[in-house]
C-alpha cells in the first residue's frame, strides 16, 4: 500500500503543476491519472493563456476585466492573486521551454481574446495547452526521485478516517483491474472538468466529473454549480472547438442575411465580447429564424478574414478540424458554428490555498471552485487558474506534511468493499436494466436542451426529473465488458454515476438562481439582482444523503458591481 506526502489525483496542468511545486518543497509525490498524463484535457487548450506582462498593461487591468467578466460573482482577493501573479509564471514556464510566439521584435507576443481589454493572450499557434502540458511532464521526469507516476490509475473514491479527515484514496490499476488504497497525508483532487453530463461538448471523454462528485460524495461543498460556459463557436456537426483565437486573429460572425449581428448587442467588443455575451447573442440569432445551416441552428464564423499567412502560422489545427471534421478550407469559406458546452465554472469549494473544508483535502483547476470565473470564464483564463492554484495547492499540502505523521492504513476491507461494488456491477446483464452508453447519451441530451444558453423553470425542473429517473435507471445498468484488462466499459459505469451527482448539483444550483447572470440565463428571471443573488449557492450532501443547498458571500475589494456592457 504505497504512502506519499502528497498524492495528487489528475495529470493534467493542475495536477503536474501541484506535484512540481510539492516536489520542490521536499515532500514525496504521488500522481496519478486514468488516462496518460500528456492526454489529460489540457492538452487541447489552444488559443492561449493570460497575463499581464506587457509594460503597458497591469495587474489590476486584467484583474477588473476578470471580475468584470464573471458578472460580479468572481471572488475578487482570488482574481487578485491569480492576476498579480500571472506574469512570473509566465516566465517560469518560457524558462523551462514553452516556445511562447515571438513578435517581429523578438519580443514575447500576445493575441486578443475575448473580454479582455487589451491584448495579453500568450500562445503557442493554437496548442498552448499541448506546449504547456509537454513541458512540465518533462520536469515530472526530471524529479522523479520525489515524484512517483501512476499511469492509467482510475481513483473510485476518496479515503476517510473517523474524523472524517482525508487521508488518501482507493484505485483502480486500468491494465490488470487490481484494486489499492493509497495513504497520504494531503490529497490534491486535480481531476478536471464534467463537461461529458452534456452532449455535445468540446470536452475530451475522460471530463467526467470524477473529483467533483468524489469530493461531494465526501462532504465537500459545490459551488457556483450553475455557471455552465457555452463557447461561441463550436461545430455544427459534433461539438469541436474552434477556438475564440480565431476571432482574436480577426475572424467575425454572420447570420443568415449575412448581417455583422454582434453591433447589435456589443458595438464596442463585437466579436470579441464575453462568451456568455457572444452565445447569447448567436442563440437569439438562430431562435428568431436568422440562423444558417439545415435546420437553422447555425451561424457563420468567417476566418477568411485573417490574411492566409497569418492563419497558417497562428490557427493552423483549426485549417485542420475544418477540413476533417466540416469538410470546409477555413481558409476559403466561411464555418458553420454554434455555442456548445465548453467549461464548468463551478466545482468542488476551495479557498486560496485549494483547500476544501475537508482536512486533508484539496483541489485545483477546472474541478476546483475557488472562485475566480465567478458567473462566467475569460477565455484563457483557466489555464492560468490551473497553473496558479494547481502550484500554491501544491506548496500548501507540502508545507502542512511537513512534520506530520503519516495516516494509518486503512483497514483491508475498505478495499473489499469498493471490490465487491465493481464485482456486483459486472454481474448484470441486459435483462437488469438499460446500457450505460445509453443512460449517458440521455443525460447529455436532455442538459443540451434544458440547461444550455437560455433557461427557465420549466425547463429545468424537467431536467431534473429525467436526471433522477437515470440516476435511478443507473442502479440497474450494465455493462458488456467482463474482463479486467484495460475495461472502459466498466470505468464508463462508474463515471455515470460522477456526471449524474453534477448534472444534479447543476440544475439545483440554476433553479435556485431566480436571476439572470454571467452564463445563467433565465427567460423568467431575466434581471440580474444584486440585492438577492450577489452571492454563491453551494450545494452539499446532507445528512439524509439528500443534496442541500446553502449560500456563500461573494468577496468583493475594489470594484463594485456595475452594469455589464462590451
Ligand atoms: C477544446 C478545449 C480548448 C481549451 N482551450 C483553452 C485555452 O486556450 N485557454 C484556456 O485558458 N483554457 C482553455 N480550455 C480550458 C482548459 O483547457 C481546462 O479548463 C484545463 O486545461 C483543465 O485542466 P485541469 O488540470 O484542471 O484538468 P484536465 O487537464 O482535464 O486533467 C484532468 C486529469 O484528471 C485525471 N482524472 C480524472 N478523473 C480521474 C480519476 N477518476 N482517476 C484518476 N485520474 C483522473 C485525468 O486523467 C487527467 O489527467 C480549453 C478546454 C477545451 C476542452
Amino acid at each position: 500500500m504505497p504512502s506519499h506526502d502528497v498524492l495528487i489525483i489528475g495529470a493534467g496542468l493542475a495536477g503536474q503543476r501541484a506535484a512540481l511545486a510539492a516536489a520542490e518543497a521536499g515532500a514525496t509525490v504521488a500522481i496519478m491519472s486514468k488516462v496518460h498524463p500528456v492526454r489529460s484535457h489540457s492538452n487541447a487548450a489552444a488559443g492561449g493563456i493570460n497575463a499581464a506582462l506587457n509594460p503597458e498593461d497591469s495587474w489590476e487591468s486584467h484583474a477588473y476585466d476578470t471580475v468584470k467578466g464573471s458578472d460580479y460573482l468572481g471572488d475578487q482577493d482570488a482574481i487578485e492573486i491569480m492576476c498579480r501573479e500571472a506574469p512570473d509564471e509566465i516566465l517560469w514556464l518560457e524558462h523551462r521551454g514553452v516556445t511562447f510566439h515571438r513578435n517581429e521584435t523578438g519580443h514575447l507576443g500576445t493575441r486578443a481574446f475575448g473580454g479582455a481589454s487589451q491584448a495579453r493572450t500568450y500562445y503557442v499557434a493554437d496548442i498552448t495547452g499541448q506546449a504547456l502540458l509537454h513541458v512540465l511532464y518533462e520536469q515530472l521526469m526530471k524529479h522523479h526521485a520525489a515524484i512517483d507516476r501512476y499511469e492509467e490509475w482510475f481513483v473510485t473514491s476518496l479515503l476517510q478516517d473517523a474524523g472524517g479527515h482525508c487521508v488518501g484514496a482507493v484505485a483502480r490499476n486500468i491494465r490488470d483491474g487490481a484494486m489499492e488504497t493509497f495513504t497520504a497525508k494531503g490529497t490534491i483532487l486535480a481531476s478536471g472538468g464534467a463537461g461529458q453530463a452534456f452532449k455535445p461538448t468540446t470536452n475530451a471523454l475522460i471530463c467526467t466529473g470524477d473529483g467533483i462528485a468524489q469530493a461531494y460524495r465526501a462532504g465537500a461543498p459545490l459551488m457556483d454549480m450553475e455557471m455552465i460556459q457555452y463557447h461561441p463557436t463550436t461545430l455544427l456537426e459534433n461539438g469541436f472547438l474552434i477556438t475564440e483565437g480565431a476571432r482574436g486573429e480577426g475572424a467575425q460572425l454572420f447570420n443568415k442575411d449575412g448581417e455583422r449581428f454582434m453591433e447589435k448587442y456589443a458595438p464596442n467588443k463585437m466579436e470579441l465580447a464575453s462568451r456568455d455575451v457572444v452565445s447569447r447573442a448567436e442563440q437569439t440569432e438562430i431562435d428568431e429564424g436568422r440562423g444558417v445551416g439545415p435546420d437553422g441552428q447555425g451561424i457563420l464564423l468567417d476566418v477568411t478574414l485573417v490574411p492566409k499567412k497569418r492563419i497558417l502560422e497562428a490557427l493552423r489545427e483549426i485549417v485542420n478540424i475544418g477540413r476533417d471534421f466540416a469538410g470546409v478550407d477555413i481558409t476559403r469559406e466561411p464555418i458553420t458554428i454554434r455555442p456548445g458546452q465548453h467549461y464548468i465554472m463551478g466545482g468542488v469549494k476551495t479557498d486560496v490555498e485549494g483547500r476544501t473544508p475537508i482536512p486533508g483535502l484539496y483541489a485545483a483547476g477546472e474541478v476546483a471552485c475557488v472562485s475566480v470565473h465567478g458567473g462566467n470564464r475569460l477565455g484563457a483564463n483557466s489555464l492560468l487558474d490551473t497553473l496558479i492554484f494547481g502550484r500554491r495547492a501544491g506548496a500548501h499540502a507540502a508545507a502542512r506534511a511537513d512534520g506530520m505523521p503519516m495516516p494509518a492504513e486503512p483497514p483491508a476491507s475498505r478495499v473489499r468493499d469498493e471490490e465487491g461494488w465493481i464485482a456486483s456491477l459486472l454481474q448484470r446483464g441486459p435483462g437488469s436494466g438499460r446500457r450505460v452508453s445509453e443512460i449517458k447519451d440521455e443525460l447529455g441530451e436532455a442538459m443540451n436542451r434544458h440547461c444550455a444558453v437560455f433557461r427557465d423553470e420549466q425547463g429545468l425542473s424537467t431536467c431534473l426529473d429525467v436526471v433522477r429517473r437515470l440516476q435511478e435507471e443507473a442502479r440497474s445498468a450494465y455493462v458488456d465488458d467482463r474482463g479486467t484488462i484495460f475495461n472502459q466499459d466498466v470505468l464508463g459505469a462508474i463515471e455515470l454515476g460522477y456526471m449524474l451527482d453534477c448534472a444534479e448539483a447543476t440544475l439545483l444550483s440554476a433553479l435556485e438562481r431566480r436571476e439572470s447572470r454571467g452564463a445563467q440565463f433565465r427567460t423568467d428571471y431575466p434581471e440580474r439582482n444584486d440585492d438577492e443573488w450577489l452571492r454563491h449557492i453551494t450545494v452539499s450532501l446532507g445528512a439524509s444523503g439528500r443534496p442541500e443547498l446553502g449560500y456563500a458571500p461573494v468577496t468583493i475589494t475594489s470594484w463594485q458591481p456595475e452594469e455589464r456592457k462590451y
